[in-house]
């Protein structure tokens, strides 16, 4: 059974890169007569923005994105990412860690080429102080849908933050899990994310969905689409032409119709027959 997902955080509103991500991970799970999950990945209230996560479901409505079953919200996950959290810890998978981003790149740095990164913290551990757990590094090696073969090592990554939030690279992996999910599509600028979540899946005894990147919008300035770069919030009021747009993107012709149902299954259908041409760049250029 294909089972995939849209998952958001609520750090703002939709914007064009998000809702072709939407719209990718939608038309993969129906065109494999599969179902399609949201889940909102509310696990870093300090970048959340309060009512983003009411105001992405709205536009997804909006855009006759309906999902299956109830929205996942991460903030509820707690208990089982702690559990997560000790089957690792007793099985000596992660390491606390008390360095600073600085320290580590700096470590790093002096000893590139010369000397792994020791499994551990490279401080001796204040006993008083918070700490992070990091996990430690491990072999990976996947097959992504649009990207082709990928292998290496990845870790040292956090987890589980010294300010004891849990870290996107563990919810994510614990919640795909727990919900079944077969098929990860979402952006390429999350490709370098995929390896630690495969380290985790492996040492959690998870059996790994199959994963595909797809390109995303980049703007004039060679940056993807963010809110972080002022990407405008997606109006709600014009579902039809910023599905045109989506559509655009995806070189998928545009349909007669208005009916926003018809209009997503006509692309669901193109999405079936011709994926590959869909998303045959890296990258796609922002329109105007
Ligand atoms: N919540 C992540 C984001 O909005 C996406 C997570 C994922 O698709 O794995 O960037």
């Amino acid at each position: 059974m294909y089972i995939g997902r849209f998952a958001p955080s609520p750090t703002g509103p939709l914007h064009m890169g998000s809702l072709l991500a939407a719209v990718i991970s939608y038309f993969d799970a129906k065109a494999h007569d599969g179902q399609w999950l949201v889940r909102i990945e509310d696990i870093d209230p300090p970048r959340e923005q309060p009512g983003a996560a009411h105001a992405i479901l709205n536009t997804l409505e909006a855009h006759h994105l309906y999902w299956d079953g109830d929205v996942l919200y991460q903030s509820q996950q707690h208990e089982a990412y702690q559990t997560a959290i000790d089957q690792l810890l007793s099985q000596g998978d992660i390491y606390p860690c008390q360095c600073s981003r600085k320290q580590l790149t700096q470590f790093n740095e002096q000893h590139l080429h010369t000397l792994p990164h020791p499994d551990q913290c490279i401080q001796p551990l204040d006993p008083k102080a918070p700490y992070a757990l990091r996990a430690k590094p491990a072999d990976f090696s996947y097959q992504d849908l649009y990207q082709g073969i990928q292998q290496g090592q990845d870790g040292h990554f956090v987890v589980k933050r010294r300010d004891q939030l849990f870290a996107y690279q563990l919810a994510v992996v614990v919640d795909d899990h727990e919900q079944h999910i077969s098929h990860v599509i979402r952006g390429h600028d999350l490709l370098d994310s995929t390896p630690k979540q495969l380290i985790l899946y492996q040492a959690l005894g998870y059996q790994p969905p199959v994963f595909g990147h797809f390109p995303v919008i980049v703007g004039d300035n060679g940056q993807k689409l963010s809110k972080q770069n002022f990407a405008p919030a997606i109006d709600d009021t014009h579902a039809l032409a910023n599905l045109k747009q989506v559509f655009h993107y995806l070189a998928i012709p545009i349909p007669e119709t208005s009916d926003l149902d018809e209009f997503l299954k006509f692309g669901c259908e193109q999405w079936k027959a011709k994926r590959p041409d869909c998303i045959k760049a890296q990258t796609i250029q922002q329109n105007h």
